[in-house]
């Protein structure tokens, strides 16, 4: 049986540091670093996701705010929105939680934003500079994965790296960091054929493609690092209780909240996996770790601290 591999620590570690890092610096300039989130329309996940920044800010001392509009807000109004932001003197960071209402062009929205203020790292700009493996904001979920899988002593260089899934939000520039790191990469998705023996040739296996529990023995080579960041609802008693065994814990989940949380990777893929992240307590930790600490990049870069 492998190892879970817990980003919870390590993200409270950072945390902490950056937490450190705030008060220092507020010590010397009076100021902390600010950041912004964008919610347009009412997807509850959004809300959640945003919500949880926010909190996570306020106890590292970021000043952080979150700006809703309704989702037939005119484009043109949303544009000025994000234009008064960049000029804003005391934001240092700005993100427009995704996935947008389907009249807007997520592309079209998101190159609005400063590249200086891009804590998420998806503007062109910095997936240029991630391209180009120059420093400059990096994407908050591939980011946490390479940092746990270096915390853990994972070495990526000359690994064999499959990635399933090819979102901007994690495959596509995850497989630019993993390269950058001298891993061997390969992407998938849903037109991959032979996904399990492709899967089956990792070293590391990272799955990103919103399938609960997609990801069966038959996907991973023994011994390898798996990698889950779904992060999907389990409502069915039987299936919990088939994938979980007798966990209170996810008892619990069922009768407060009507579902658990499960990855895109059958957690009984420990018993032939090295390593595996839990779901929850494993990638989604970090992700918010890792906006935490581009935000505070973005404040040190525009007031040039050291
Ligand atoms: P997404 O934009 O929907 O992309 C899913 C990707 O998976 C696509 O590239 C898709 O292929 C591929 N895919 C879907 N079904 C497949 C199949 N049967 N075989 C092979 N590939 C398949 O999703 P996302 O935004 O990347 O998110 C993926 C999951 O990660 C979601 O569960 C999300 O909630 C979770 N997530 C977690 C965190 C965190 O912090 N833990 C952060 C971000 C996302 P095509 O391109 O061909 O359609």
């Amino acid at each position: 049986m492998g190892l879970w591999l817990e980003g919870r620590t390590l993200a409270g570690k950072i945390r902490e540091d950056i937490r450190e890092q705030v008060e220092r610096y507020e010590e010397v300039t009076n100021r902390v670093p600010g950041l912004v989130g964008i919610l347009v329309g009412e997807n509850p996940a959004s809300k959640v996701y945003l919500r949880t920044k926010e909190k996570t800010s306020q106890k590292l001392g970021i000043h952080s705010e979150i700006l809703r509009f309704p989702a037939d807000i005119q484009k043109e109004s949303l544009q000025i929105e994000i234009e008064k932001l960049n000029q804003r003197e005391e934001v240092d960071g700005i993100l427009v939680q995704l996935p947008l209402p389907s009249a807007f062009d997520p592309y079209e929205i998101i190159t609005l934003i400063s590249p200086e203020k891009d804590v998420d790292g998806f503007h062109p700009f910095s997936l240029g500079t991630l391209l180009w493996n120059q420093p400059g904001f990096k994407a908050c979920t591939p980011l946490g994965i390479v940092e746990l899988l270096k915390d853990n002593g994972i070495t990526i260089a000359g690994k064999r790296v499959v990635i399933i899934g090819r979102s901007l939000i994690v495959g596509k520039p995850l497989a630019a960091m993993m390269t950058n790191e001298h891993g061997t990469v390969t992407i998938c998705h849903s037109k991959t054929e032979n996904l399990p023996q492709v899967a089956s040739e990792a070293d590391i296996l990272v799955a990103a493609m919103g399938k609960a529990a997609y990801v069966t023995a038959d996907f991973v080579k023994t011994g390898a690092a798996v990698i889950d960041v779904g992060m999907n609802q389990l409502k069915d008693k039987d299936k919990v209780k088939e994938f979980f065994g007798d966990d209170e814990k996810r008892e619990k989940d069922l009768q407060e909240k009507g579902y658990t949380l499960i990855g895109d990777v059958d957690p009984r893929v420990i018993d032939k996996a090295e390593h595996l992240t839990p779901v929850p307590g494993g990638v989604g930790p970090l992700t918010v770790a890792m906006l935490m600490r581009n935000t505070l990049e973005a404040f040190k870069r525009r007031r040039k601290l050291k």
